[in-house]
């Protein structure tokens, strides 16, 4: 591990007075995985001058954690756990924190039955008994083999009488009204990929996830940036937004705080707001965070349950399983709410909505960023992907690569 926790400068300010942009080879807006992944890349790898320019307050973007009121470490943009299986990330990450070693399992309230999800071998005995379950479950391995991992849509598929009546328990039981409650509409209207994050799983095995490395920074995320952030090449400026300094209106130059700008640019935020919207809007899904903090060990027998069959919200998770924290008597949960994103509400994009109309859409936009010989959008806003925290640093570290592959390593002075 580098650095210590808290030692990243970090400035705020929104206009950016006094600063001579023309002192740093490379800008980076937004401080969350994929923004901190390349800063740290371009200055110790490629010794270059980075300044990052992060619109929140605090650096970490939706992985962003704190300690609440009660004490209780929390993450302020929904849970977060992380898990891989790219060694490249893993070992990337772990030169910045130690793990927690953490598991996730998730329970769907089923009218009151707590099955595991992704729907499992024991999911099917609870919901079909224990006979007709077992059967259910030979058949199923018999068609796709034992340890498969099957997508709903896969298994609505089949025309086998059993394997039609698992899929819609299946499908009414876990996907349908959650995925109403997350997307405003039916799992067969959306992408085909959403739903097949979470299989139908010819196992025992009730993890969330089956990568080898699992868990949570030890002592947390923005603890975990802020190492990375932590480097003489790099400054962070919370509370800037990027909009409001980056001028793009001249084809070819790029423009910062009324200077031009000749270095790398990385844009991790949404891309149509960065153009004016100017060929629509890129939509996207927001959430509602809501807390609450009891005076008890635990709330809930998991770290997250799902209401996949009843509450307008969709799931609950409890902070302190996530974490291991060790901390008797109290307990803060959270209580996820789906809406559209409307960006003059006061609401953060989460989750892009993927079809072939908005995939095209967000293209346009790719395509206007190439009109600047090094300008770079990545990232899970920026990119319009659904990706993971794993997968938001492979890329970054893929750019980088690039980035640094192109141009010979900077001096700093
Ligand atoms: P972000 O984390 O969104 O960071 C982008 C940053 O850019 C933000 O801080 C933003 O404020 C800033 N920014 C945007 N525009 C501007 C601007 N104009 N000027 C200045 N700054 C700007 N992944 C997992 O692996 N495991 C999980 O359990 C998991 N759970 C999740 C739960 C939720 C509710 C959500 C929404 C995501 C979850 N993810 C999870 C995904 C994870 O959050 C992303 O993969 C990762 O955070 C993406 O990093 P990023 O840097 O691309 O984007
Ligand atoms: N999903 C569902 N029921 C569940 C879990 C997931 O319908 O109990 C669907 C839903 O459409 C959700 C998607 O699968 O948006 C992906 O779930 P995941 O848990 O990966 O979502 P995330 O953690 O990214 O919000």
């Amino acid at each position: 591990m580098s650095g210590e926790e808290g030692r990243t400068v970090v400035e705020t300010g929104g206009a950016l007075e006094g600063l001579d942009v023309g002192a740093y080879d490379a800008i980076v807006v937004g401080a969350g995985f994929a923004g901190t992944t390349i800063a740290r890349e371009l200055a110790e790898r490629g010794g270059r001058r980075v300044l990052v320019l992060e619109q929140r307050p605090h650096i970490g973007g939706n992985a962003y954690d704190h300690v609440d009121d009660a004490g209780v470490l929390v993450h302020k943009y929904g849970p977060h756990i992380f898990h891989t299986r790219v060694e490249r990330v893993f070992d990337y990450l772990s030169r910045f924190t130690e793990w927690n070693g953490y598991s996730h399992e998730v329970l769907a309230n089923v009218y009151g039955t707590f099955m595991p999800v992704p729907f499992n071998k024991i999911s099917m005995r609870m919901a079909f008994g224990e006979e007709r379950g077992n059967e259910l479950i030979a058949k199923m391995v018999a068609r796709y083999g034992d340890g498969a991992k099957v997508s709903i849509n896969e298994l609505r598929a089949e025309d086998d009488p059993d394997l039609v009546e698992v899929a819609d328990y299946v499908y009414e039981n876990v996907f349908l009204h959650y995925t109403v409650k997350q997307w405003g509409t039916t799992p067969d209207k959306i992408d085909a990929s959403v739903t097949a994050r979470v299989p139908v799983f010819l196992s025992e095995d009730s993890r969330y996830f089956q990568d080898p490395h699992q868990g949570l920074p030890t002592d947390g995320y923005t603890a975990l940036i802020a190492r990375m952030l932590d480097h003489p090449g790099i400054s962070v400026r919370t509370d800037v937004d990027a909009r409001t300094v980056l001028d793009l209106t001249t084809p070819g130059e790029v423009r910062i705080g009324g200077q031009t700008f000749g270095g790398t640019v990385i844009y991790t935020g949404p891309l149509d707001e960065l153009f004016d919207c100017r060929f629509g809007r890129l939509p996207y899904r927001s959430l509602d965070f809501v807390f609450e903090t009891y005076p008890q060990d635990y709330f809930q027998q998991r770290g997250t349950i799902n209401y996949t069959v009843s509450e307008d919200f969709t799931r609950i998770t409890e902070f302190k399983y996530l974490t291991r924290q060790e901390l008797p008597g109290v307990t803060t949960i959270v209580r996820e709410y789906s809406k559209p994103y409307e960006p003059d509400a006061g609401m953060d994009p989460y989750y892009p909505v993927l079809d072939e109309e908005h995939l095209a859409l967000h293209g346009k936009y790719v395509a206007l960023t190439r009109e600047f010989a090094d300008f770079h959008p990545i990232g899970r806003l920026a990119e319009y992907r659904y990706y993971n925290m794993d997968a938001t640093v492979a890329n970054a570290l893929e750019l980088s690569d690039r980035l640094l592959a192109d141009a010979p390593a900077t001096t700093t002075s």
